[in-house]
């Protein structure tokens, strides 16, 4: 007789248990950034906690900046990937203080961004800030020859820049 495969929310109801909150921290790590589907939303850092608060799951978020208008976009996403796994109180909260930084991407995160076309941020963070740094380098060749084109890229996170020894354009994640 076969054994009918369960599916992750299958589980959860025949177990009838609320699960931990490791194994939240790991659908989490499933839940892509809108703006920049390579890295998830833990990678990049902006999940801060993820608490039961009696029979209410809350998962704790700081947007990258409260300006972002992704924000809303990640709360949905991120509600909707913990439903899919069955449980159904859930509510993301947002908070803007200590405020997001760069230096919250995880390596990970870091590598993936930069197979991904996107300089990671260089440096330390400077909160409330932003700041062009003075040597980006190239995702693509490493060059440190490179101009900014435009201080907001394709989205409000990001600015243009560019290799002059490649002449590729390429995004850079704002440092904060
Ligand atoms: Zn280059």
């Amino acid at each position: 007789m076969a054994a009918t495969r369960l599916s992750g929310s299958d589980v959860v109801n025949a177990l009838d248990a609320k699960p931990s909150v490791d194994e939240i921290w790991r659908w989490l790590e499933d839940v892509p950034d809108p703006e920049i589907p390579v890295v998830s939303v833990v990678e990049l850092g902006i999940v801060r906690a993820v608490d039961w608060r009696g029979e209410d799951l809350v998962v704790t978020v700081t947007p990258t900046y409260s300006g972002c208008p992704a924000t809303a976009v990640i709360s949905l996403d991120i509600e909707e990937a913990i439903r899919r796994k069955g449980v159904d109180a859930v509510r993301v909260e947002s908070r803007l203080s200590p405020a997001w930084t760069t230096d919250w991407i995880t390596d990970a995160g870091r590598e993936k961004l930069k197979a991904y076309g996107i300089a990671p941020p260089e440096g330390a963070a400077c909160a409330g800030m932003l700041k062009a740094p003075a040597i980006v380098a190239c995702p693509r060749c490493g060059s440190h020859d490179t101009a900014e084109v435009s201080r907001f890229g394709s989205t409000p996170c990001k600015a243009s820049w560019r290799c002059n020894a490649c002449l590729e354009p390429f995004d850079y994640f704002k440092s904060f």
